[in-house]
């Protein structure tokens, strides 16, 4: 078994499918990924309806509220 070089589906690079993730797909009896890490990544991170679990990184919305001030003369 070696790394086998796919091209991504989205962005059209492409990227390293190792020996590693090879066994860990298998192992688990998933298919071949058909997009990169970024890729898939940002996918994740899009769609958050399942497995929130699995994606610790949850974006947090940015609290500061812009100040509008407005200077009275
Ligand atoms: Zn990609």
């Amino acid at each position: 078994m070696s790394d086998i070089i796919y091209q991504c589906k989205d962005c059209k690079q492409n990227f390293t499918f190792t020996e590693g993730e090879q066994a860990y797909y298998r192992d688990r009896g998933l298919a071949i990924p058909k997009r990169c890490v970024n890729c898939r990544l940002k996918r994740r991170n899009g769609k958050q309806s399942f497995n929130v679990s699995e994606s610790p990184q949850i974006p947090k919305e940015d609290p500061k509220i812009p100040e509008k001030k407005k200077e009275e003369k």
